[in-house]
């Protein structure tokens, strides 16, 4: 169930408003050619309808320096607050109609999560922001320059996936249409101010928007991507000569039933760099998703592996770890995170280990309180946190952690006298609303945990807690509790994740596949220190290629097909057959995401977590050493070669 968030119902104490600074933005009509006085043509776009926007200004101080960035959001405004022909004719509610269907375009931030739904609204939204930005980036611009030429050395735009790449255009419609450059000269400070960073690998997340609703929304952007198509279909063309097959794939236009504007391909064409979030993320940006143009443009492809920042995510967070790793090392690290190196040194003490696993028991225990209190669930002090918190997407595989947990349970029904680590299971997960699949998970999830926790035959030796509403807040208690850290979606579909690197910074093992950066997570920890498992990226296509058929597995492993018939058979659903059909048709049919073949080695994989947690001391070594070699990940990194190799920045260096 959703529930608004009205975050705003009493006001926002941080936030300026700055009427000063409010721009117009236009939305369809048409466009306009004249013949100017020198013979030139001119176009003109004359939108059908214009809103303001009012910017809501944030400061935001970096850490322990002088430096104090500006935050800007906008809020939309109608221009005319009130249609006095229909007052005057005494329909008041359409009076103000026109103003509620303007101010709506801030209102609501869509909560899709790697899809596009393809609502008008939100193309409008997209507009507005950049728009907004835009007409703010050059206002500031101008305030000490007027040379055009001189726009891309002072500014850097970062495309944070596709969703703002309406801007490539509408830089062009200021520099041509109302700042009456020659295209090649707007071309060229355009494509020298914008850089791309592409989030995802799932093609159904990448923005292909209807012909059709440009046309009507923004006809002026859509003749000006026609013609950046035109000029960079001719150059593709040049480049590899007959080979109409590669302009067809290259397009900005996608030719199907209905037209689309590709915006990856616009981005990748209007920009100067294209990067990536992790090392495999980009390898497989330029070897599949955007293969065309790297073959085209080597020269644009970067990586950027993401970061966290250790402020938020260790020491606010986990304020008993931050104390003993300042008194060990000293508080260097929170500005300069490699010094968490000095960490190592300490594995082989005992007394330290011992300090270590207590402050890891009493995280534990503020978890526990937080799950009785908000998820109804009493977990065992002794019990491993065995952790999964992310989004809630089939690609993720919270399923394929459910599925572990009914093979356990089935387990212990069958030899009560087992002697096993007891475990606490976290879920916590938002789906999209609309995501059917994901919601009926979320309920499984529920319902397996209703089974396990109240079975005296498993004695609180297993419960499943799945508190409600994860969000950061929540993720303060969890990440510094977790014993062991679940990244276990299929090969080659989650970009980079960060969740993975939260809990390695504070002292949890990784169970994962070689997918996103967990991938140098563990060539960071070293591959002792980490629980791989599951097919990798080529061998995911290979078994693709061979005709995937997960009824084999089904098949083949008794132990996976009394996991898929409980799921069916009613056992988590008071008997009821029809509930979880949906799942198990999805297992059995396609299996889009290989729950199926990665199953047995997942389970094999956790009987060796089970081996290692049984060993405390050598669990706490790996714990130690997962801090102390993952200083990579803080975000402080990832900005400083966002700002070396793409930005082209040098830190300001202020005299105190
Ligand atoms: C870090 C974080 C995420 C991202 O988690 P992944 O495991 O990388 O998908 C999602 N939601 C919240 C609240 C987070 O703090």
């Amino acid at each position: 169930m959703e529930r608004p968030d009205h975050w705003l119902r009493y006001g926002n104490p941080w936030e300026f408003i700055s009427p000063d600074d409010m721009v117009e933005v236009g939305f369809g009509g048409h466009s306009e050619m004249t013949v100017a006085a020198d013979g030139r043509i001119r176009v003109r776009w004359l939108p059908a309808e214009r809103v303001f926007g009012e910017p809501c200004t944030t400061l935001v101080p970096g850490y322990g320096t002088t430096t104090v960035n500006i935050l800007r959001l906008w809020r939309a405004r109608a221009t005319d607050e009130f249609d006095f022909q229909l007052f005057d004719a005494g329909d008041y509610a359409r009076a103000v109609a026109q103003k509620v269907v303007s101010e709506n375009i801030s209102k609501v931030l869509y909560p899709n999560d790697n899809t596009l739904q393809g609502q008008e609204l939100r193309l409008r939204q997209q507009y507005f922001f950049v728009a907004c930005s835009l007409r703010d980036i050059i206002r500031r611009f101008h305030l000490r320059n007027d040379d055009w030429d001189a726009f891309p050395s002072k500014v850097a735009i970062q495309l944070n996936d596709t969703h703002p790449v309406i801007s490539i255009p509408e830089l062009m419609r200021i520099l041509l249409d109302e700042e009456g450059l020659e295209w090649e000269q707007a071309w060229r400070i355009t494509s020298q101010t914008f850089a791309y960073t592409c989030h995802t690998l799932l093609p159904e997340a990448l923005e292909q928007w209807p012909v059709s609703l440009f046309e009507h929304l923004l006809p002026r952007h859509l003749e000006l991507i026609y013609e950046i198509n035109g000029r960079f279909l001719d150059e593709v063309r040049a480049r590899f000569p007959g080979d109409e097959a590669r302009v067809i794939r290259m397009s900005l236009i996608g030719e199907g039933d209905v037209r689309r504007v590709r915006m990856a391909h616009l981005a990748t064409v209007g920009g100067f760099a294209v990067n990536g979030v992790a090392a495999l993320h980009s390898r497989l940006l330029r070897e599949q998703t955007l293969v065309d143009f790297a073959a085209m443009w080597p020269e644009k492809f970067q990586n950027k592996t993401n970061g966290v920042t250790p402020r938020r995510f260790v020491r606010l967070a986990n304020p008993r770890l931050s104390d003993l790793i300042t008194e060990t090392v000293g508080d260097g690290w929170l500005r300069q995170l490699d010094q968490l190196r000095g960490l190592e040194a300490c594995v082989d003490d005992a007394g330290f280990r011992e300090r270590w696993r207590g402050i890891k028991a009493q995280n534990r225990q503020d978890l526990a309180a937080f799950l009785k209190g908000h998820a109804g669930v009493s977990v065992r002090p002794d019990a491993m946190m065995d952790v999964i918190v992310k989004r809630l997407h089939e690609y993720k595989r919270q399923l394929l952690k459910a599925m572990h947990i009914i093979a356990l349970y089935q387990r212990l029904r069958d030899d009560p006298g087992r002697e096993i680590v007891p475990r606490t299971f976290v879920f916590g997960a938002k789906a999209a609303p609309g995501y059917f699949m994901a919601k009926l998970i979320i309920k499984l999830i529920n319902s397996v945990g209703q089974v396990v926790n109240n079975d005296p035959v498993v004695g609180g030796r297993l419960s499943v807690a799945f508190p409600a509403n994860f969000n950061v807040s929540i993720g303060h208690l969890i990440y510094p509790a977790a014993d062991l850290s679940e990244q276990i979606s299929l090969a080659g579909k989650e970009a980079s994740g960060t969740g993975n690197m939260k809990f390695a910074l504070n002292g949890a093992v990784t169970i994962g596949t070689l997918d996103g950066a967990n991938v140098e997570i563990r060539d960071l920890v070293g591959a002792e220190n980490f629980f791989l498992f599951g097919l990798t990226t080529e061998e995911v296509a290979g078994l693709r290629e061979a005709g995937y058929n997960p009824q084999e597995y089904y098949e083949a492993n008794p132990t996976l097909r009394r996991v898929v018939d409980s799921i069916a058979d009613g056992t988590f659903s008071s008997g009821d057959r029809g509930l979880f059909q949906p799942i198990v048709d999805s297992l059995l049919d396609r299996d889009e995401y290989l729950h199926m073949a990665d199953f047995q080695a997942y389970l094999d994989c956790q009987e060796r977590v089970e081996q290692a947690y049984r060993d405390q001391e050598r669990w706490t070594r790996m714990s130690i050493l997962n801090v102390a070699r993952c200083g990579f990940f803080s975000s402080d990194r990832t900005i400083g070669e966002y700002a070396e190799a793409i930005w082209r920045l040098t830190p300001v260096r202020v005299s105190q």
